[in-house]
């Protein structure tokens, strides 16, 4: 293979890329309705109908999650993660 032909190769998979990348958008989109009454336009995973956002039961690994502060109604202390600036999961947020 020439440096020609190699260049014509690259093209070719980058268009390819972009051209994938386009497609996504057509995803499944998330079924709930943001607080402003429009219909959210965050993509979901395969088999969900709510995105990330709107999905209560959604566990980030990210660094920014922390550990629910509240405690159960036995007593014990929650385990669910949170994001949420309180600090608290959403059973426990009101
Ligand atoms: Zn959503
Ligand atoms: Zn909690």
């Amino acid at each position: 293979m020439n440096r020609k032909q190699f260049m014509v190769g690259a093209i070719a998979i980058m268009a390819s890329a972009t051209l994938s990348f386009a497609q996504n958008t057509d995803k499944e989109t998330c079924c709930a309705i943001t607080k402003k009454e429009v219909k959210c336009k965050n993509t979901v995973k395969e088999g969900e109908t709510l995105c990330y956002l709107h999905n209560p039961d959604h566990v980030s690994e990210d660094e920014e999650s922390v550990i629910c502060s509240g405690t159960t109604k036995a007593g014990n202390k929650c385990k669910l993660k949170t994001k949420d600036l309180t600090g608290l999961c959403h059973h426990h947020r009101k």
